[in-house]
């Protein structure tokens, strides 16, 4: 059976000689496995569109669940992300976060739009690359299913709550005085302000937003910490961009 569908490589590993495993997001069926034969060889047709954190067109042969690229062509490279090691990391650490957060064989087209749309902000430098991380992992948080409950201090029921925090197991806000026990990390208006924006904007105006640096601090934090307290995991390329950036 072939398939034709839209890919980004989320994850590529050498296997054996000169093949390609990769982890792949494609628009027909989500995430999947697949094995790109020959793809490390010389003159290999498939070696530019298998690269990680390129998302190209590809022809896939699937036989009893296990997949292989016949043909790849490049949509996008990213070029951008390969002249720089930092923010290239930082790619990787959102292609881990889809490939965490998102489901097997299963198509996810705003979810795949979300990495598509940071990668290119991070490639083409649009904005600095932690409002692009902030951004990103809010709302792939929220289209995974965990959108924190940002209206009103879940205490007192205040919208404008003063001196506002997150609280990271619940994902809801208090003021400072009604803070339950927890890990919190602690907001301001501003940040606050962001945030609900970023759970609410167009996907193509997710970045428009500007913020202070002290602001961004806490948005950052906030941002990070809930991502990773609600995954209950490491991520291994977020240590390595933090170690090179
Ligand atoms: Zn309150």
């Amino acid at each position: 059976m072939f398939n034709t569908t839209k890919a980004l490589v989320l994850r590529e590993v050498r296997y054996k000689e000169a093949d390609r495993m990769l982890t792949l997001f494609t628009s027909t069926d989500g995430k999947i496995t697949a094995k790109a034969r020959g793809a490390l060889r010389k003159g290999s047709k498939t070696a530019a569109a298998t690269q990680q954190l390129t998302y190209g067109e590809m022809t896939l042969f699937g036989n009893r669940g296990k997949w292989t690229v016949n043909e790849a062509s490049v949509i996008e490279p990213f070029s951008g992300l390969r002249t720089d090691i930092a923010d290239f990391a930082l790619g990787c650490y959102f292609a881990e976060c889809l490939e965490a957060l998102s489901v097997e064989d299963q198509p996810d087209a705003a979810l795949l739009q979300l990495g598509l749309n940071s990668l290119y902000a991070l490639s083409k430098k649009m904005y600095p690359p932690r409002h692009i991380k902030a951004a990103f992992e809010l709302r792939l948080m929220c289209l995974a299913g965990y959108e924190p409950n940002l209206s009103a201090c879940a205490v007192c029921g205040s919208e404008a709550p003063e001196e506002p925090i997150l609280s990271l197991a619940d994902g809801h806000i208090s003021c400072r005085r009604c803070r339950n026990a927890g890990s919190t990390v602690q907001l301001d208006t501003e940040s606050l302000e962001a945030m609900r924006y970023i759970v609410s904007a167009p996907a193509k105006q997710l970045f428009s937003f500007r913020l202070s640096d002290g602001a961004l601090n806490r948005l950052s934090a906030a941002a990070e910490q809930y991502l990773l307290t609600q995954t209950e995991r490491r991520f291994g390329t977020l240590d390595y961009w933090k170690s090179v950036k």
